[in-house]
C-alpha cells in the first residue's frame, strides 16, 4: 500500500498519523513548520480550558506517539504544491526549500488548522501600536512560563481586561461566526492569573458568554471561586491614559445602559479563528468545497464529519471550523479509520 498522506501536524494531524500507525498503515505526515504540534506548540499554551490540564499532559502523548512510530514518515518544513488523482490515490508534489518531490499515495487527510484572527484589523483595539494589548495567544506563553508582566515596563499589572469576540461574530471584518473557544480559554486564563496572582483583578467583557455543554462550570467557579468580574459590554475603543501609562477601555456597559471608561494595565483580546493558510491552499488544489467562511466542508457534516465528499480525502480537525482539541483528536481518529478503508479496499 502507498503511505496515506497526513496533511497538518497539529492535534489533528497528529492524532490520525498516531491512529494509521496503531493499525499498521504506513503514513507519510507532511507539517509546512519546522515543528510538530500546531498552535498548542507555537503559541506554548499553558493550561487547557475548561479542566486546567497543563497542554504539554495532552499533546506530548500525541507527539511521542507520532515520533516513536517507524511507520510514520515526517516531512516537517515541507508545503504539499500540486495534487492529481492516480489511479487509486493521488499524485503530490511536496516542496522543501527548492526541492520538489512527487509522491504517490493511496488517500490523503486534511488537518491543515486554523489560524488566529490578525487582531491589528481591529485597530481601534490598539493591538501592535500599544505594548501592553495583548492578543490571547500571546498570553498562553506568559502563563506557561508564570511571568505575566506589562511588555511596556516589565512591571506586574494591577488589573486586566480580556475583550472577547475579537474578529468574531464580527461583519465588519466579514467574520459572522462564532470562534467557540474564546469564551472559555479566556475565562480559563482569568482563572489562572486569580489562581496565581490574588492580587491582580481580573475583567472580561463579552456579548454574551457561550460556554457550552460541561463547560459553563468553568464560568460559574470562576466568578464564585476565582473573584473574576463580568460586565456585559462592548469596548468601542481603546487608548493610552495617564500619561500613556495605562490603557483606557471605553464603550458601553450594555447591563446598565450606560458608557464605561475603565483604565486598565493591560487588555486581551480573544482573537478568534479564521482558515488557516493551509487550508485556503488545499481547497484551491484539491478543487474542494468551501462554506462562506472558508473552512472545508464535509460532504455530510452531521453523519460523516470527516469525508470529504471526494474519493480519498478526508477532513480533521479545525479545516472544517473552530474546534476545540479533543474534538479535533476525535476527529484525527475517525479520518484515519476511514482513509484506511479506503485505501485497503
Ligand atoms: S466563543 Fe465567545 S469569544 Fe468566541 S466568538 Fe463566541 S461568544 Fe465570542
Amino acid at each position: 500500500m502507498n503511505p496515506i498522506l497526513v496533511l497538518g501536524g497539529g492535534p489533528a494531524g497528529l492524532s490520525a498519523a498516531g491512529e494509521l500507525a496503531a493499525i499498521g498503515a504506513p503514513t507519510l505526515l507532511v507539517e509546512r513548520e519546522s515543528y510538530l504540534g500546531g498552535n498548542p506548540v507555537r503559541w506554548q499554551y499553558s493550561l487547557l480550558a475548561p479542566d486546567l490540564h497543563p497542554a504539554e499532559d495532552v499533546m506530548g502523548p500525541l507527539l511521542r506517539r507520532v515520533e516513536g512510530s517507524a511507520s510514520i514518515e515526517r516531512r516537517l518544513g515541507t508545503t504539499l504544491v500540486s495534487a492529481e488523482r492516480s489511479a487509486k490515490g493521488y499524485r503530490v508534489g511536496l516542496k522543501n526549500a527548492d526541492t520538489v518531490e512527487t509522491r504517490e499515495v493511496s488517500a490523503v487527510i486534511l488537518a491543515t488548522g486554523f489560524d488566529h484572527f490578525d487582531s491589528r484589523r481591529k485597530f481601534e483595539y490598539g493591538y501592535g501600536r500599544y505594548p501592553d494589548v495583548l492578543d490571547f495567544k500571546e498570553v498562553e506563553k506568559m502563563l506557561h512560563e508564570d511571568r505575566i508582566v506589562r511588555p511596556s515596563d516589565g512591571q506586574p499589572p494591577k488589573r486586566i481586561a480580556w475583550i472577547l469576540c475579537v474578529g468574531s461574530r464580527d461583519v465588519q471584518v466579514g467574520n459572522p461566526w462564532c470562534c467557540r473557544m474564546g469564551c472559555v480559554v479566556s475565562i480559563k486564563q482569568a482563572v489562572e492569573v486569580r489562581q496565581k496572582h490574588p492580587e491582580i483583578d481580573a475583567y472580561v467583557y463579552y456579548m454574551d458568554i457561550r460556554t457550552y455543554g460541561l463547560w459553563e462550570d468553568l464560568y460559574w467557579k470562576s466568578m464564585q471561586d476565582h473573584g473574576v468580574k463580568f460586565i456585559r459590554g462592548r469596548i468601542g475603543q481603546v487608548t493610552l491614559a495617564e500619561g500613556g501609562s495605562r490603557l483606557l477601555a471605553t464603550g458601553e456597559d450594555t447591563i446598565l445602559s450606560r458608557p464605561t471608561e475603565v483604565p486598565f494595565d493591560m487588555i486581551i483580546l480573544a482573537s478568534g479563528m479564521e482558515p488557516s493558510a493551509g487550508t485556503r491552499d488545499v481547497a484551491s488544489l484539491f478543487g474542494l468545497p468551501v462554506g462562506p467562511e472558508g473552512f472545508l466542508t464535509p460532504r455530510e457534516s452531521d453523519l460523516n464529519p470527516v469525508d470529504s465528499g471526494i474519493p480519498g480525502l478526508f477532513l480533521a480537525g479545525a479545516a472544517t471550523g473552530p474546534k476545540a482539541i479533543p474534538d479535533a483528536v476525535t476527529e484525527g481518529m475517525g479520518a484515519a479509520l476511514r482513509a484506511y478503508q479506503y485505501a485497503r479496499d
